[in-house]
């Protein structure tokens, strides 16, 4: 694997996607921070890449010594400040308003002068995290796709404050990442997500309503669509709590009634069926 970027990266929130992101970063020769709500989370998070990559190297898709070199790139941490000499901060923690509304202002205390700050938020308003900085001009949603190694599509958010200059670094950032670009103004659900929920949220209520049993709904849109997955076993793989957050960032943003979050997204996530990641949503998984 060759080097490409020098650049200093902190990622906050070591889930699926912080995981993904720091996973890439630092496969593309960036030095990685990251951090979660513990030391101990953010080192289950490496653990979860050293798994996914040990797994690639069986395969012989993957050099071992490639894996070191990339895995030695990542830092777990338990504070952010790596921040002050970091190019980007990434937060990428749960799709909760105020979680990140609080993690920016950690952000914002911890950044050197002329570090980016971004969010990894599939929905929630990029101005309204910035509001809770001095920095405005320097934040910016960058919005990746799900798996991370996988997924070619990066949405860049730009709210009315967001400078030229952050755009452009960040559009630098993600295409040195070998990923490509689309551009979303900052509305809620951005572009994908405003296209991708109600089609989601739908095939929770033909589920709920028993017009057809989940794997009808997902074999029809894979086979009647072209998908590559169904729509339920889409949501499971989002996971259930993200896909209801993202509903109630629509409905409530929009006001507008076609949003409506499907009860039975309520029911499992009251539930602790959140989909792959707890072994349960729409499927069960071993
Ligand atoms: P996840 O549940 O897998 O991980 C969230 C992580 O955030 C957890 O490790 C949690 O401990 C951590 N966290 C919570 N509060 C925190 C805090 N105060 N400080 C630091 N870390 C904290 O969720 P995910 O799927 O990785 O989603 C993360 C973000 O990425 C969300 O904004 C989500 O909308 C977005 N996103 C998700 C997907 C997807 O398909 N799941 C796709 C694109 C974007």
């Amino acid at each position: 694997m060759t080097v490409e970027l020098n650049k200093k990266i902190v990622v906050v929130g070591a889930g699926q996607m912080g995981a993904g992101i720091a996973q890439v970063a630092a496969g593309a020769g960036c030095a990685v921070s990251l951090a979660d709500v513990s030391v101990e989370a953010a080192q289950a998070g490496k653990a979860k890449i050293e798994k996914t990559l040990s797994r690639l190297v069986e395969k012989g898709k993957f050099e071992a010594a490639a894996v070191l070199e990339l895995l030695g790139r990542i830092q777990p941490v338990d504070s952010l400040q790596a921040a002050a000499e970091a190019d980007f901060v990434i937060e990428a923690a749960s799709e909760d308003e105020s979680i990140k509304r609080s993690i920016f202002s950690e952000m914002e205390k911890h950044a050197g002068p002329s570090t980016i700050l971004a969010s990894n938020t599939s929905s929630i308003s990029i101005a309204k995290m910035a509001s809770v900085t001095s920095r405005p001009d320097k934040v910016v949603g960058i919005h990746f796709m799900n798996p991370v190694p996988l997924m070619e599509l990066v949405e860049l958010v730009r709210s009315d404050e967001t400078s030229q200059a952050t755009y452009q670094a960040a559009r630098l950032f993600v295409r040195a990442l070998g990923k490509t670009v689309i551009t979303s103004q900052d509305r809620p659900g951005f572009l994908v997500n405003r296209v991708l929920i109600p089609f989601l949220n739908e095939a929770c209520f033909c589920f709920a309503e028993g017009v057809g049993t989940a794997e009808d709904i997902d074999l029809g849109a894979k086979l009647g669509l072209n998908h590559p997955m169904g729509p339920l076993a889409l949501s499971d793989l989002i996971g259930l709590d993200t896909v209801l957050s993202i509903a109630q960032v629509l409905h409530r943003d929009f006001g507008d009634e076609k949003y409506r979050p499907a009860p039975i997204l309520e029911q499992y996530v009251e539930k602790g069926w959140l989909g792959r990641k707890t072994g349960r949503g729409f499927y069960e998984y071993q």
